[in-house]
């Protein structure tokens, strides 16, 4: 299995395969693989003849220096852990100035709206940094295709929006949230959360199913109070937003209408460990 840390190298090798005629499927992450990780990485084998991994910590979509400074970093083990699967991945691992050379800052996006909402509130600048990283990333890699997941529902849409405007000639796929046996879904913060918040995070999910089951008999805000309510009763939980809205505009809607997609979205700290999650309501 190829490890190259050079964008030179990565367009040399890139090049090859094209030569060759092979598709190249994309899985951009941050590293601290875990299964999720890994469920896109067999989707893109699946359809691709090569597969490149990004392992990089992108710095200009962390808004807090203290997230960026935790964030799990093991490259060695994400490398044993691709390994098992297959021996048909490149693995890209850049150090920062190999991407952004002395200039670590980020393009100004507009995404039609997109990054007005949930995240986009509470994490300012966030998607101009992922928007950079992907495009930097996008240009290097040529992928046919790039698989993201719906575990960051909102930053797919905006990935979406991101090669509809610049004409990007890939293709998003959006893959379905892996979870743990509790529901939680999986994610590399999850590694920082001690057994006891572990298992009490689970109730995000199971207030993600109530809403499911609940948008129709009852409204949206009614659905919100509820939410308030629930996590007010979760002591280890603080609940930063709910919303339920649109599936394509991410804007908030009160009730359910034939023929709509929904979702509800939850972003709750944990400590200092920020969760986020997701549901479709159809
Ligand atoms: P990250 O390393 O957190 O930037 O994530 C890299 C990619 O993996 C993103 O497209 C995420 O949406 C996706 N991902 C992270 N966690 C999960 C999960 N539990 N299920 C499915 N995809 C995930």
């Amino acid at each position: 299995m190829q490890i190259l840390k050079e964008k030179q190298s990565l367009k040399e090798q890139i090049q090859a395969y094209k030569n060759d005629g092979l598709s190249i499927g994309f899985v951009p992450t941050m590293g601290a693989l875990h299964q999720g990780h890994i469920s896109l990485i067999q989707k893109a084998l699946s359809l691709c003849d090569k597969v490149v991994v990004s392992i990089f910590v992108n710095p200009t979509q962390f808004d807090n220096p203290e997230d960026l400074e935790k964030y799990p970093r093991d490259l060695e083990k994400d490398v044993d852990r691709i390994k098992k699967i297959s021996d048909q991945v490149i693995v890209f691992s850049p150090a920062a100035n190999e991407i952004y050379g002395s200039n670590v800052t980020s393009e100004e996006f507009s995404f039609d709206g997109l990054e007005h909402q949930m995240e986009g509130k509470f994490r300012k600048g966030h998607f101009n940094g992922v928007g950079t990283i992907v495009k930097k990333l996008f240009e290097m890699v040529q992928p046919d295709k790039a698989f993201f997941g719906e575990k960051d529902y909102q930053q797919l849409q905006i990935i979406k929006k991101l090669v509809e405007k610049h004409h990007l000639p890939v293709e998003v796929i959006g893959c379905p949230i892996d979870r743990e046996i509790s529901g939680l879904a999986r994610s590399s913060r999850n590694e920082r959360l001690t057994t006891e918040q572990r298992q009490n995070a689970a109730a995000i999910y199971k207030v993600l199913q109530q809403v499911k089951e609940d948008f129709g008999t009852k409204s949206a805000s009614e659905l919100i109070d509820w939410v308030r309510d629930r996590f007010r009763s979760e002591s280890s939980l603080e609940l930063e937003y709910f919303e339920i809205a649109n599936a394509d505009t991410l804007r908030p809607v009160e009730e359910k209408k034939e023929g709509e997609k929904y979702r509800a979205f939850i972003a709750a700290y944990s400590g200092d460990i920020r969760l986020i999650d997701n549901i479709a309501l159809n």
